[in-house]
């Protein structure tokens, strides 16, 4: 995995090997601000041979006379060693992400779970007899996209990975993966397990680099068939313009600005907690952050009062401490990021509570637990994503406020509503505009359910049955029953 100087190799064709270029780049602690690691930097020449390694084990190696049970047996194979392993997964994890231990310890327990759930589900993908005339037998097949390129983010390093992997794999593709730049090493530690899981040389291969240099060449690459990306709505879209030139299949799961909506007959005890672990759980690097808190007038003062009280009690500490509930930001760049909003917020709303470095840390990209009220929802902290841990509270009148305020915002990802009134409930949920609606809860995801934003939260899906078409193309087979079919010169 390293090389002999202990450089973080990539791996491509089955092997670890440096960068063709010979350079490196350093990954950090960001609870110390120190370098972990350094880590082998690709560019296009490695990219290209990382993919022709892909597409040569999907045209022609034993991966393209692979079983749907075989690919199942791997991807069951890899579940439990990353099961054997979790400790260390998340170790690391929690080092280079700076996420609290026992989050890290149910992200990987997650990995776990997604490579068991798609190697269940590689053998359930039937075809279809299609219904048409008497004198013909058709059939759709359901058959692998080609070689995916998957491009991931730093907030859930190896779990964003494993929601692509295991669904590409699980339908026959091969793929070229490239973990953000920030937090690579969980995904080489992974690497490592794919010979011995089943998978032959070039059905995985793992790239590390920057988005422009290592990430941008994926997605022009005339190889590629299909690119599965999470992370920003920027970068999105600057994939969907390069992936038109070579008409990529593209699958986004982008940014979000998500309401979680408070009435004031839901459960109190509830709501205060649902409020902050809906925006400060991961330090806020969450896509479906609930960013947005929508409170009923009538509690509105009671509610900022409360959620401000008992984030003051919410830990901030060390990853790797077992009793931490908030860490470090994941870098330098995030933390300058969330420290230029927290600027912008102080002029456009009153603050309650953080706002700035928590006194206690001399080191390390610490941001306290941050709530705003009294802001507009024409904001830029209503707006724009943040990705860090700063509620914006917004109060609202009567539901259709509510329903309007949440909607009213360029993304669709997620929304949570809470009330004890069924009727309320549904009437919200049906007009919200979002792919993931959460009721009397915030954050729960289930590797059996669509995962995926409206607007411009991004498209497709992943996760559930959903999450493995997005790697299949349809094939439609016409077969003629009658002995002289044409008949007509
Ligand atoms: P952030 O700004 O929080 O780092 P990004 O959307 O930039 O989020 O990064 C998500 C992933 O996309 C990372 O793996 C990154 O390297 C990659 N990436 C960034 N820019 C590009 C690009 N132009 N083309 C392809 N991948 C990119
Ligand atoms: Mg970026």
């Amino acid at each position: 995995m390293k090389s002999a100087a202990g450089v973080y190799q990539l791996y491509i064709d089955g092997e670890f090997v440096d960068a063709a270029g010979g350079r490196s780049f350093p990954v950090y602690n960001p609870a110390t601000e120190e370098v972990l690691a350094e880590v082998a930097e690709a560019g296009a020449a490695d990219v290209d041979r990382a993919v022709k390694a892909a597409r040569r084990a999907f045209d022609t190696g034993p991966w393209a006379q692979s079983t749907p049970a075989s690919r199942a047996q791997a991807l069951f194979k890899l579940a439990a060693k990353v099961r054997v392993e979790l400790a260390s997964l998340a170790e690391v994890e929690a080092i280079n992400t700076g996420k609290p231990i026992v989050e890290a310890e149910g992200d990987i327990d997650a990995v776990a779970e997604v490579f068991e759930y798609y190697a269940g589900l590689a053998t359930k993908i039937p075809g279809l007899v299609n219904p048409v005339s008497a004198n013909a037998l058709s059939l759709s097949l359901k058959e692998p996209i080609g070689v995916a390129g998957l491009i991931v983010p730093w907030n859930y390093p190896l779990l964003m990975a494993a929601w692509k992997l295991a669904p590409a794999l699980a339908a026959g593709c091969t793929c070229v993966l490239k973990p953000a730049e920030q937090t690579p090493l969980t995904a080489m530690m992974l690497a490592q397990w794919f010979a011995e899981a089943g998978l032959p040389p070039g059905v995985v291969n793992v790239v590390n680099g920057f988005g422009e240099s290592c990430g941008a060449p994926i997605v022009d690459h005339p190889l590629v068939d299909k690119i599965a990306f999470t992370g920003s709505t920027a970068v999105g879209k600057e994939i969907v313009k390069r992936g038109a030139e070579t008409l990529k299949r593209v699958t986004l799961e982008l940014g979000g600005k998500s309401p979680n909506i408070f009435f004031a007959d839901a459960d109190w005890e509830a709501s205060v907690d649902g409020a902050l672990f809906g925006i400060f759980i991961n330090q806020g690097e969450v896509c479906s952050a609930g960013s947005r808190i929508l409170v009923e007038r009538s509690i509105y003062p009671k509610f900022v009062e409360a959620i401000t009280e008992k984030a003051k009690t919410i830990r901030l500490g060390a990853p790797l401490d077992r009793e931490t509930k908030m860490g470090p930001v994941v870098s330098k760049e995030q933390y300058d990021r969330v420290q230029k909003y927290l600027a912008i917020g102080k002029t456009e709303a009153k603050l309650a509570l953080g706002g700035g470095r928590p006194a206690e840390f001399e080191k390390g990209w610490y941001i306290a637990p941050t709530i705003f009220y009294d802001a507009d929802n024409s904001a830029r902290i209503a707006r724009e994503e943040i990705f860090g841990p700063v509620a914006t509270v917004i109060p609202f009148d009567v539901e259709s406020d509510a329903v309007q305020i949440a909607n009213d915002t360029p993304y669709g990802l997620a929304a949570a509503v809470w009330s004890r009134d069924i009727f309320r409930v549904f009437r919200v949920v049906k007009q919200l505009r979002a792919g993931i609606v959460w009721v009397n809860h915030m954050q729960p995801t289930c590797v059996e359910a669509p995962w995926g934003g409206y607007k411009q939260s991004g498209s497709g899906r992943e996760l559930g049955p959903w999450g493995i078409e997005e790697y299949l193309e349809t094939k439609q087979v016409h077969i003629n029953l009658n002995e002289n079919p044409i008949g007509w010169y």
